[in-house]
């Protein structure tokens, strides 16, 4: 089995403490949720577990099953069994996935000429066109392709643990459902955990999660069963959030506010 343990995660990005004490635990087989509004540290949760540059860990701990992550590069996360599925994926000119995933399962020591047979029949499953795979990395690519080439190489990978930072922005709804069906197979094939980032519940009707949590202001603030993302949907998090007094905004009627705002 698989745990992921964060306990008491403390980070600050450009000087400013964005993760308050964050606490969480995922198991193998597992689907966790986190929904919160925008700039509550989501994102910033997600970079933090992966170990990208730039982000301080100022207290806390994060271990797969039972080893410390945080004094490991993001490459030996990876190697470990992690994966984070990026909010904005990045172009990667000169190098295709195909050369990607090659390379990622020659350091795994696993054997890269079963990448290309995987990858056509990963492609079929989430109905994401060939064409794209000896391409450049993400290079010309719509959002939503991007988010399901994050899905192709999740597929062909085979991590322990997932991190989908909004894995349903700008996909359609069938390139959703079947991005969701993919991730939700796993779980069970591959008994893989999952913490899901997202705003929408539509994500999680396909992928069902077990818990659902809410962090704003860099601190997990509440948790509960799916009904809380369903809630979370009807009321927006104004029960979760301390209104900002500096903040201008729209009256109740105003079409432009911005309801995660
Ligand atoms: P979310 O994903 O929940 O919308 P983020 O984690 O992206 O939120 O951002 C949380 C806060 O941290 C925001 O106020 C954002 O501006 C700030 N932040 C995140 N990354 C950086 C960075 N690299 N440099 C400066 N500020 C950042
Ligand atoms: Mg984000």
């Amino acid at each position: 089995m698989t745990l992921l343990k964060i306990e008491g995660l403390q980070a600050r990005v450009a000087g400013r403490e964005i993760l308050q004490g964050v606490d969480l635990e995922v198991s193998s087989g597992e689907v966790h949720a986190v929904m919160g509004p925008n700039g509550s540290g989501k994102s910033t949760l997600s970079h933090v577990l992966a170990g990208r540059p730039g982000y301080e860990v100022t207290g806390g701990s994060v271990t797969l099953d039972g080893v410390d992550l945080l004094g490991l590069p993001a490459w030996r996360r990876a190697q470990l069994g992690l994966f984070l599925a990026l909010q904005y994926p990045i172009e990667v000119p000169g190098v295709s996935l195909l050369d990607a995933l090659s390379e990622s399962f020659r350091a795994a020591g696993r054997n890269p000429a079963e990448v290309p047979a995987l990858l056509t029949s990963e492609a079929g499953r989430i109905g994401f066109d060939e064409r794209f795979i000896t391409r450049p990395l993400n290079v010309d690519l719509s959002g939503g392709e991007r988010k399901r080439n994050e899905t192709l190489q999740l597929g062909v990978l085979r991590p322990r643990f997932a991190i989908l930072d909004e894995l349903d922005s700008g996909l359609d709804v069938d390139a959703l459902r079947d991005v969701a069906r993919r991730i939700e197979a796993a779980t069970h094939e591959d008994n893989l955990g999952v913490l899901a980032i997202t705003h929408y519940s539509r994500l999680l009707t396909e992928l069902r999660p077990d818990v659902v949590h809410v962090l704003a202001g860099g601190r997990i603030v509440a948790t509960g069963g799916p009904e809380l993302a369903q809630e979370l949907e009807e009321t927006g998090y104004a029960g979760y959030v301390e209104p900002d007094p500096t903040a201008i905004r729209g009256g109740a009627d105003d079409p432009f506010a911005d309801p995660f705002a």
